[in-house]
């Protein structure tokens, strides 16, 4: 089985409790206005890799180390079932066989009622789901969440008992919520930023002269 990854990334700490593995995959058909990762839109021939070589990348990356979670976003995962539910079943095996105790939560931005409705099966895969489109004209209200429309949906038992805390928890009560990265040529970040803060940060980029020739939050 095929999968398309924008990137995955360890370990990521603004999405999700504790230290995870973080997963974007690429593709997205909703096109929220205002979407800050309009690199994970396309459908990219080149982006697929198969489902064993990504879960064999999770277990190598973890080797000998404790880590809390696996955070799913993009992109729209749910664009991909097929592809996310042989995902979702690798990791779930995983968990089993490691006698890990690590949670499993993904992003879509498609409405609670419509995931409800079509895929039941992945939701019963899932700890925990942060639904919803990213509407720009709400306002950024919740942890590890884009705009106030979106809640934080406790799936599982596991995922009741570590997330129960962080469903009303407030946007600012994480230390953080951007981390950066240095990729090559590319300097990447995960996490979800306030409003404004990506054209502060090219501003301040280009005042110390440095300018970007491709951001992932306009065309
Ligand atoms: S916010 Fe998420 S669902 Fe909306 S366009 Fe961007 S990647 Fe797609």
């Amino acid at each position: 089985m095929k999968i398309a990854v924008n990137k995955a990334h360890f370990p990521v700490t603004v999405l999700g409790p504790g230290r995870r593995i973080g997963i974007w995959l690429q593709g997205c058909s909703i096109g929220c206005k205002g979407c800050v990762s309009q690199d994970t839109w396309k459908t990219d021939p080149s982006r697929q890799m198969t489902v064993a070589r990504l879960l064999g990348w999770c277990r190598q990356i973890t080797t000998d180390m404790d880590f809390d979670g696996v955070t799913i976003s993009g992109g729209e995962p749910f664009d991909q079932p097929q592809a996310l539910s042989a995902l979702l079943d690798g990791l779930l095996h995983w968990r089993s066989d490691r006698g890990a105790d690590f949670d499993i939560l993904c992003y879509s931005g498609y409405p609670l009622a419509t995931l409800q409705q079509r895929h039941r099966r992945l939701l019963d895969k899932l700890d925990a789901l942060i639904p919803e489109p990213f509407v720009e004209a709400r306002p950024l209200t919740h942890l590890w969440r884009g705009s106030s429309n979106q809640p934080l949906v406790l799936l599982s038992e596991r995922g009741k008992k570590r997330y129960a805390e962080y469903v009303d928890a407030p946007a600012d009560s994480a230390d953080k919520r951007i981390q950066a990265m240095a990729d090559g040529e590319r300097i990447w970040y995960v996490g979800i930023p306030a409003r404004g803060d990506m054209a502060a940060l090219e501003a301040s980029c280009k005042e110390r002269g440095i300018e970007f020739s491709a951001v992932s939050w306009r065309q």
